[in-house]
């Protein structure tokens, strides 16, 4: 147990989120070593009248990790507090990284049901704002939270549970750090699978006209579809007993370092400097990706690197109005003429209970779009926006949207009970910023 005097930076750095559209100028930063530092830390920036806000590793694209104030960054809080393999369970600090998470668990000979396309965020980070992954009946990674420690306004540490402040557990899962500082997160586990992975070039009217039984027939399906052309890159990825066959090391560096992040890097660039050329810049790199299958652990299939800078919006529809709302985009595209350099991915999750998830009550199927960075997004992202927000859509709290707490208001069956255990646990918003009194009200 460390005392409780946290390391502080008095005069720290412009803050710069990954997708570098956000900054923020932090009063102070503080990186804790335990709960009873981050407790200090929040009960004396009460004491000055200042905010407190943690931050993960800085990837949402959203404002929702900026603060003015006391900038809690909760690496140092990456311990093993307890492994319970009868439960399926193990505790960890808050501010482990997915793939240092992900290498422990392997240790162990266990791994996370499912997860999202990098591995690059804190445990926290990424589940304060919902982040997913595609599956038939596996949710986000806060889905698979059993239990929390989290040290709030008052600087009291707490634990919650589906059994234990059961109304904390279902608002503070998907929390977008507005009711406490996350220090410990408990996790269901299962024993380490293997995945195949089977990717191969569709039409998007296959695709469109066969997305149920897709979504049905594989434990993890998504799809990415490149404006400009009818050409999709399908991606299903199920559970086999092995043994293994991964990729090569070549076909690794040619497929996801040359042409996912190397070739697709010189194509955007091409087309930030000559947008004309976007159109057959995406008819090119939609066929480059040819037909591949190869398993391997988990958490390998799951996550890839992504180096291209993009920024992204994506919202969360009823599955059923998926399809409908992705045709909608092919016809604006088409009719606007706007040079799209990046795909757009669709992929899916079951309903689950958690009061702000974007899966919260219905099953979900999710649309993200994505620009490179330094393009002109705005009118692209406002159209689609309105497409998504026509059919009922939820924005994901981390990616670029426009909406308010009136909208949330309606989106959210349980937002009620966020925003009044809110003002239980934060009457005073210690843990606010502007991001958040947009989202939920002042
Ligand atoms: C390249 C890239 C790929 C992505 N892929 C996916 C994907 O596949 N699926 C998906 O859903 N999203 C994806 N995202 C979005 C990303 O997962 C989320 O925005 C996520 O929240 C980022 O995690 P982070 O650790 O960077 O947290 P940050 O962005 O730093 O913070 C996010 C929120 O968490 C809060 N927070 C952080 N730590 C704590 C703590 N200890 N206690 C309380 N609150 C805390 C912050 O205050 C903030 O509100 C991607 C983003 C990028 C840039």
């Amino acid at each position: 147990m460390s005392s409780a005097t946290p390391a502080v930076s008095k005069t720290p750095p412009t803050w710069r989120n990954w997708a570098g559209n956000q900054s923020a100028r932090p009063h102070s930063v503080i990186t804790p070593r335990s709960a009873e530092e981050v407790s200090s830390a929040i009960r004396k920036a009460a004491s000055q009248g200042l905010a407190v806000k943690a931050v993960g590793a800085g990837h949402s694209f959203t404002s929702v990790a900026n603060t003015d104030g006391v900038q809690i960054r909760p690496e140092g809080l990456t311990a093993v507090h307890a492994l319970d393999r009868a439960a399926g369970t193990i505790t960890v600090g808050s501010g482990m990284r997915l793939s240092d998470f992900n290498t422990l668990l392997a240790g162990y000979g266990l791994a996370l049901t499912n997860m999202g396309d990098i591995q690059v965020q804190s445990l926290a980070g990424a589940t304060s704002t919902g982040t997913h992954g595609t599956g038939r009946v596996s949710g986000s990674l806060a889905a698979q939270i059993r239990g929390m420690e989290i040290v709030l306004a008052d600087g009291e540490i707490t634990t919650c549970s589906a059994t234990e402040n059961a109304e904390l557990f279902a608002g503070a899962r998907v929390g977008l750090g507005a009711l406490g500082v996350v220090t410990a997160l408990t996790f269901a586990v299962e024993p380490s699978f293997l995945l195949e992975a089977h990717e191969e070039p569709m039409k998007l009217d296959a695709v469109l006209g066969s997305f149920d039984a897709l979504c049905a027939d594989n434990e993890h399906f998504e799809f990415y579809w490149f404006p400009h052309t009818d050409n999709c890159n399908v991606k299903r990825n199920n559970r086999i007993a092995g043994p293994a066959k991964p990729l090569s090391k070549a076909r690794f560096l040619l497929d996801d370092e040359l042409l996912s992040n190397g070739v697709f890097s010189l194509a955007c660039r091409i087309g930030k400097a000559a947008p004309r050329t976007v159109p057959a810049i995406a008819r090119l790199s939609s066929r480059a990706l040819s037909a591949r299958s190869y398993s391997d652990t988990s958490h390998k299939v799951f996550t890839s690197p992504r180096r291209v800078r993009f920024i992204e919006m994506e919202y969360a529809l009823a599955r059923a109005d998926a399809t409908a709302a992705l045709a909608e985009v092919r016809a604006f595209v088409e009719a606007s003429g706007l040079p799209i350099n990046f795909p757009v991915e669709v992929r899916v999750a079951p309903g689950d209970d958690l009061w702000l998830s974007t899966a919260s009550g219905r099953d979900t199927a999710y649309i993200a779009v994505h620009m490179y960075k330094g393009t002109p997004h705005e009118r692209y992202f406002t159209e689609v926006e309105k497409i998504m927000v026509a059919h009922g859509g939820r924005p994901h709290w981390g990616k670029m949207h426009t909406r308010d707490a009136e909208y949330f208001a309606r989106s959210y069956p349980r937002f009620a009970d966020f925003t009044a255990l809110r003002d239980r646990v934060d009457p005073e918003r210690r843990f606010g910023n502007d991001y958040l009194r947009r989202v939920l009200g002042d």
